[in-house]
């Protein structure tokens, strides 16, 4: 009867609500000042954002380029994707490369598919990581807008090694970069000087994000990978680069749209970093690189 209904659904709130404080953190800041959620381990339950996302049927669409030599990290990334990368959603990975012939194939999970596109590529890396913000803004106009609804941008020298699920997703969202999680404003390497695209004035700057990851709704990641581009054409031609090329551009546009969820370093982490304590669970990890002989040509 209605005590047995009332009793019952009482108990289902309360063990919610249990759940709720138990997971709820106090050594991090969990909100940014514009009211946007920074995810962290035990900010969220999964199991209600994935049946809110199997709802809508979602679609995401893993970026990734491969060029030249780095094309060698492609084959860890995609496998340490399976295992986690938005397992249980459809998932289209998007390879960009100049060497389709030494892409490997996959075995993927199902509702997952692969699609490799030849791209040109540059003779210094500066370029090649750059360039990816025009390849990208043309391919959301040409491809992505009609395939997936989400579009998650990353580097490929990364491999996953904890869960990256739906949490991440919103209309716009930036990953903290893990180097300057605990830095005050001035220790942010942004571009400084007032000439470049992608200046940030000296008392500005929320956070310092990576160049390394970010997405969103496809015609978001359209805006910012459109603005960046358009903003190292314009240093371009006054022959400049930002500091931190892409990465710079991108800190600028985040500036002025702010993102609409921020990702915590767990998910772009650096075992350079060592192993802070509010850094639970490292989600994303570099992956160790000879810097000089990976980017010559
Ligand atoms: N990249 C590439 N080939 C290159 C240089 C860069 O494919 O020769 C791409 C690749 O996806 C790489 C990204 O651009 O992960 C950014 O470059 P990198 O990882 O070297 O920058 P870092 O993370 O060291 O700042
Ligand atoms: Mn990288």
């Amino acid at each position: 009867g209605d005590v047995h209904y009332l009793a019952k659904t009482l108990v289902v709130v309360s063990v919610y609500l249990v759940q709720i404080v138990q997971e709820w953190r106090t050594d991090v800041m969990m909100v940014t000042p514009w009211l946007a959620p920074i995810v962290w381990d035990g900010s969220f339950n999964i199991d209600i954002l994935n049946a809110q996302f199997h709802q809508r049927g979602v679609r995401i669409g893993l970026t990734v380029f491969a060029i030249k030599k780095y094309t060698v990290f492609l084959k860890i990334f995609i496998e340490t994707a399976e295992k986690y990368f938005m397992v249980g959603h459809k998932v289209c990975y998007y390879v960009f490369t100049d060497r389709p012939q030494d892409i490997p194939s996959f075995s993927l999970g199902e509702g997952r598919t692969l699609n490799v596109i030849e791209v040109t590529s540059y003779k210094r890396w500066q370029d090649v990581t750059m360039r990816r913000m025009q390849i990208i803004s043309e391919n959301c106009l040409k491809r992505f807008i009609y395939e997936v609804d989400y579009l998650v941008c990353s580097d490929v020298d990364m491999m996953f090694a904890g869960h990256h699920g739906v949490e991440m997703l919103s209309d716009v969202f930036a990953a903290i970069h893990p180097g300057f999680f605990q830095a005050s404003r001035k220790q942010f390497t942004h571009e400084r000087r007032p000439e470049s695209q992608g200046y940030i004035p000296e008392d500005e700057g929320d956070y310092y994000y990576t160049g390394c990851y970010f997405g969103g709704k496809v015609e978001e990641v359209y805006k910012v990978a459109n603005f960046c581009h358009h903003a190292m054409m314009a240093d371009k031609a006054k022959n400049m680069e930002a500091l931190w090329h892409d990465e710079s551009y991108l800190n600028r546009y985040f500036l002025y749209y702010k993102p609409t969820k921020l990702l915590s370093p767990e998910y772009v982490w650096n075992n350079y970093y060592g192993s802070p304590v509010y850094v639970k669970i490292k989600r994303f990890l570099h992956v160790d690189k000879d810097f000089e002989k990976i980017r010559s040509n």
